[in-house]
């Protein structure tokens, strides 16, 4: 509204607005409810304020890595649920954590890599802060995905590739979904493969989104 202000309100009045706004642009009903919920503030680094928290912008977490805004957050969480089961789901890039927290709320189990040490440090006290137990966070290689919990549901990995990294087409159940953004810098889009049984796998491609790279070994 031109000439609002808000400022001084409550994070759930800016939470509200958010998901409101999420659903006039067509996100899925469950995913806008639970992005109501996720409080977006406790995941932005200090010194960004609930409207800069809450507004559709992508937001520096340090490292050199970003949270994505909020409509990319909730269109990848539902091409992730319209292709997959709920039981079990891979994230690759937990970055601060709040796609996770998203996750979290709309999937049994979630799993999530970072291969930086400290995001995949401070991601998982905040994590356990907000209650979210049914989370598990590693310091390790996406690239390689996590063997030991596969085969997953779904797999949605949050930082760009020029390919899908072939481990983690292999831990993708039958009649499961992975969502990723796939291309050069400038030209990313949003990728999914669905596996209809062992040897076949389809792809369909979706929005046009900037993502920063995934990167090889742990730092
Ligand atoms: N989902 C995050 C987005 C973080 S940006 C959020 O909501 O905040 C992408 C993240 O992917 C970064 O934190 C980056 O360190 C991580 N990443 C990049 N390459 C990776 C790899 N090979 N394995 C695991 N994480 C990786």
């Amino acid at each position: 509204m031109a000439g609002e202000t808000t400022r001084g309100l409550t994070p759930e009045f800016y939470r509200a607005r958010m998901a409101r706004g999420l659903r006039t642009r067509g996100i899925d009903a469950a995913v806008c409810e639970v992005m109501g919920r996720v409080p977006r503030h406790v995941f932005a680094a200090a010194g960004w304020d609930l409207e800069q928290a809450y507004a559709d912008i992508t937001l520096p977490i340090g490292h050199g890595q970003t949270i994505s805004q909020p409509y990319v957050v909730a269109r990848m969480s539902e091409l992730l649920l319209e292709g997959s089961d709920r039981r079990s789901v891979l994230e690759v890039g937990t970055g601060c954590g709040y796609q996770t927290a998203v996750l979290a709320g709309l999937c049994e189990r979630v799993y999530s890599l970072e291969r930086i040490a400290a995001l995949a440090d401070s991601a998982r006290a905040r994590l356990r802060e907000l209650g979210l137990l049914r989370v598990h966070t590693k310091h390790g290689d996406g690239f390689a995905g996590w063997p030991q919990q596969a085969p997953f549901d779904g797999i949605l990995v949050t930082a760009a590739a020029a390919q899908v990294p072939p481990e983690l087409l292999a831990q993708l159940r039958v009649g499961g979904r992975l969502v990723m953004p796939v291309g050069p810098p400038g030209h990313q889009e949003l990728l999914t493969v669905d596996r209809q049984d062992a040897d076949t796998l389809r792809v369909g491609r979706f929005d046009a989104v900037t993502f920063v790279p995934l990167l090889p070994e742990l730092d």
